[in-house]
């Protein structure tokens, strides 16, 4: 579904981001780019939806390069959650989670019932809930909210950028178990960045490991416990033997 192809970014200060990358994310899959800082994974996952423009080679959706696409059709397509909460503290819930539905010219009603069917999807009463401001909610349930809102227009990738780095780790790990439960139901294709490999093991369907810009394996958790390909995968793990 999403293709690179010997995709490369050199930064205007010549800095080399990412080197001829090659990769392959299927329809439906849950699929993690892992890797320490600085080793090119959000510039690879910006470079998706056209926030960071590519250097060299082609990215493909559903065998069309995304340079063919309208922009706001590709933008409309693709959900994008970042690590910082980044809902508009002046508008109530329902606001944030209807943008994109309300540029699409959804009619009320059809919004109203995604709005309380996204809520109700992340366990939040929309009665209670959806005239509250950003502010009026925890830390954990804004980044529900930030994962809804990416919904909210249904569309067919979701794009998460370290989305629960900066939770407690308690509110940590519920929002990747009600990621893990919503994947099942919503069958999105995800492409989810995080620098900590525990939670990628956890939520990956497929990993790529990056160093320096480049892919260093690609596999599933069961792959890359059982067979890394060098000691920096085995090191990444935490395996030492
Ligand atoms: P990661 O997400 O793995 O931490 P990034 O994709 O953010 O890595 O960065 C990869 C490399 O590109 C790093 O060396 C970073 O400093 C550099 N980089 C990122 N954005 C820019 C930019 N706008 N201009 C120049 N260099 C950048």
């Amino acid at each position: 579904m999403i293709r690179f192809e010997n995709v490369s970014k050199q930064f205007d200060d010549g800095t080399v981001a990412v080197k001829s990358l090659n990769l392959n994310i299927h329809k439906g899959e849950f699929f993690v780019l892992v890797g320490p800082s600085g080793s090119g994974k959000t510039t690879t996952l910006k470079m998706i939806n056209r926030l960071i423009g590519i250097s060299d080679g082609t990215i493909l959706i559903n065998d069309k390069k995304i340079s063919d696409y309208d922009i706001h059709e590709l933008r409309w397509n693709i959900g994008y959650v970042l690590q910082q909460i980044a809902l508009f503290p002046h508008m109530t819930i329902q606001e944030n989670i209807a943008i994109v539905p309300e540029m699409k010219k959804w009619n009320k009603e059809k919004i109203a019932s995604r709005v309380d069917g996204l809520l109700e999807m992340v366990r939040l009463d929309p009665k209670t809930y959806k005239h509250r401001k950003p502010s009026e909610l925890s830390g954990g349930q804004q980044q529900r909210i930030g994962v809804v809102r990416a919904l909210a227009a249904d569309p067919e990738i979701l794009l998460m950028d370290e989305p629960f780095s900066a939770l407690d780790p308690i509110s940590r790990e519920k929002l990747q178990d009600d990621l893990l439960k919503l994947q099942k139901s919503i069958k999105k294709t995800i492409v989810f960045v995080t620098h900590d490999m525990q939670e990628a093991l956890k939520l990956g369907d497929r990993i790529c490991i990056m160093k320096d810009g480049e892919i260093v394996q690609v596999g599933t958790p069961n792959d890359l416990v059982h067979h890394p390909v060098n000691d920096f995968v085995k090191k990444f793990l935490g395996r030492t033997e």
